[in-house]
């Protein structure tokens, strides 16, 4: 089951609270205007990840990290690798996932009518507000408060 991602940086101490580890996804559908990160938009770019050896490489560190954050690129552009990932470490450790898209939760919620980001995405303080917030040019955090 591969993710195609550009690159995995650690430890990160920004894009989120604490120590993390980050996860740039490789491709974006959305093109917006001044992106800053074009060599993420083709998804031909980066390199296929097998989601389940990265879950469990993730979670053989787990005690050293506060989280994860996934940005990109369009994370939910590759949906169902995205979300068997966070399935994956949301079930087998305690690491906060902040993810940042280019849609708003709404956007989010009709394409992806099951909202299971919202159960497996967290906040600084893990209560769901249904907003995203503006992070820079295009840039979302998808977000629990
Ligand atoms: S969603 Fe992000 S990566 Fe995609 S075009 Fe917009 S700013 Fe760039």
């Amino acid at each position: 089951m591969n993710w195609r991602l550009n690159r995995i940086q650690y430890p990160i101490y920004n894009l989120g609270p604490g120590k993390r580890i980050g996860i740039w996804v490789q491709g974006c559908s959305i093109r917006c205007e001044g992106c800053v990160s074009k060599t993420l938009w083709a998804v031909d770019g980066g390199r296929n990840i097998d989601v389940l050896e990265l879950a469990e490489k993730i979670i053989s560190v787990k005690e050293y990290y506060n989280g994860l954050t996934i940005s990109g690129g369009e994370p939910f552009d590759q949906y169902e690798f995205l979300i068997t990932f966070c399935a994956f470490i949301k079930k087998m450790t305690k690491l906060n996932i902040y993810c940042y898209s280019g849609y708003t939760i709404d956007e989010l919620s009709r394409m992806h009518p099951d909202r299971l980001f919202i159960q497996y995405m967290d906040g600084s303080s893990g209560k769901f507000v249904g907003k995203a917030k503006e992070e820079g040019r295009g840039k979302r955090k998808v977000e629990k408060e």
